[in-house]
């Protein structure tokens, strides 16, 4: 078989994104979104927001975490008058992440009663599906708009198919009734959902909105359709997007639903910024929303955030946990270490390290790799060589192994990554 009888394959690449752009600021810090930007992980909390301490703790676990964005819930008086008191305490701890106000039924309320509230925040999320029922819908939404004005602010239109503008789609059920060739009520929900959204967004521009204040998103639950909303909204619109799975569930089922989801649109180049929505389990921590969004960027190869350890899933030919202890152990190590090295040494996070059960592929892998090591498998000379930049460097043996490449790996990052003294 020579190269003239195979056919060239495709190097695989995500497509382009959006062209408008949003900045999303709090002091000196600035996210954009959409446009060039690379796409940005939120996340929100969970906590009461009238427990100031409490949410400022876990804002700055998710901001830790990788969270350049996160939400609050912002529904009461209290909550409101709560939040400048987040944000300040935020600021005296160091955490400049940028804070999303989430508001439903009330929050032309609250942005106009609040303005230390309004001022905050760096970005409001609206849902046009809850700011008001009849003739109070239009002037609810417009004081939600004119405070994002009058401080600058951007907003998501965040639609959501729990709470979609329900005047909105029985206009659209009735329309499509009366259709010579009617769709299906899906199809009709799907456009309702995307109406909604660009509805919302040409209202905000008619009230003097720029284009660049402008987010949206149309969140549902069900993986093909998300997909088949997000395309639609993507083909109609140039604003940035949001995207998420909406109430992806728990545990294995929500992650893998929603790398699912959101892994295919990002190839097609739809979605600015994610959030994975996932409800923790019993004494799971917040930040795993944020760890799960950050693998799939990373799994993607859209954004490096920590260094990839590559370990085999072992079989037959190793029956001992030697390998997948040390695999955990070098990820923990490194993961731990991450805050602390992103400053100290730029670059660590494309560091690539392989932990292989047996010599099958272990050589192999770990000379991919930047520094690997292959352990010994059954029947195999109780040594593991190490390879350092696709060569063979040395070779541990004994019961401090792990200790041992622990070692070499900190080494090796404290060689490479350390920034050169300028003269
Ligand atoms: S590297 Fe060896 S131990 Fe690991 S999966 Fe492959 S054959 Fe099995």
């Amino acid at each position: 078989m020579s190269l003239e009888n195979l056919r060239l394959i495709d190097v695989a690449k995500p497509a382009a994104r959006r062209s408008l752009q949003a900045r999303v600021v709090w002091g000196d810090r600035v996210v954009t979104i959409g446009g060039d930007a690379p796409v940005r992980v939120q996340s929100m909390t969970n906590t009461d927001t009238v427990d100031v301490i409490g949410t400022a703790i876990q804002v700055k676990e998710l901001a830790i975490a990788g969270s350049e964005l996160v939400r609050i819930t912002v529904n009461t008086p209290e909550a409101a008058e709560a939040v400048p008191h987040v944000r300040d305490q935020l600021d005296r701890m160091g955490i400049d992440v940028p804070l999303v106000g989430d508001f439903h039924f009330n929050g032309h309320r609250l942005l106009t009663d609040y303005p230390a509230c309004a001022q905050a925040l760096s970005k409001y999320r609206i849902n046009p599906g809850n700011v008001g029922k009849g003739d109070k819908k239009d002037r609810q939404f417009a004081q939600m708009i004119e405070a994002a004005m009058r401080y600058d602010k951007v907003v998501r239109i965040g639609v959501n198919w729990g709470s979609l503008d329900q005047e909105l789609l029985a206009a659209l059920m009735d329309e499509n009734a009366a259709s010579v060739d009617p769709w299906t009520a899906k199809q009709v929900m799907y456009q309702a959902l995307i109406s909604s959204a660009l509805q919302s967004a040409q209202a905000a521009r008619d009230l003097g909105m720029r284009p660049e204040q402008i987010i949206l998103s149309c969140k549902v639950s069900g993986v093909q359709d998300l997909l088949s909303v997000y395309r639609g909204l993507a083909q109609r619109c140039d604003y940035p997007l949001h995207l998420g799975l909406t109430e992806a569930g728990m545990g294995t089922k929500g992650t893998v639903a929603s790398a699912t989801a959101l892994s295919i649109l990002l190839q097609e180049g739809i979605g600015d910024t994610i959030r994975v929505s996932l409800t923790p389990q019993p004494g799971e921590a917040r930040t795993q929303e944020v760890v799960v969004a950050l693998e799939i960027l990373q799994a993607l190869g859209l954004r490096t955030f920590v260094p990839s350890v590559t370990a085999c899933p072992g079989c037959g030919r190793t029956t001992s946990t030697v390998f997948q202890d040390l695999a955990k152990q070098i990820d923990d190590y490194l993961r731990a270490q991450m805050p602390v090295w992103r400053k100290q040494f730029p670059g660590v996070e494309n560091l690539k390290v392989a932990v292989m059960g047996c010599i099958v592929n272990g050589p192999g892998e770990s000379k991919h790799a930047d520094i690997g090591i292959s352990l010994p498998g059954n029947g195999e000379a109780p040594a593991a060589p190490v390879f350092i930049d696709g060569e063979k460097a040395l070779t541990l043996r004994g019961d401090r192994i792990a200790e041992e490449f622990q070692q070499l790996v900190q080494t090796y990052i404290e060689r490479r990554f350390a920034p050169v003294a300028s003269a």
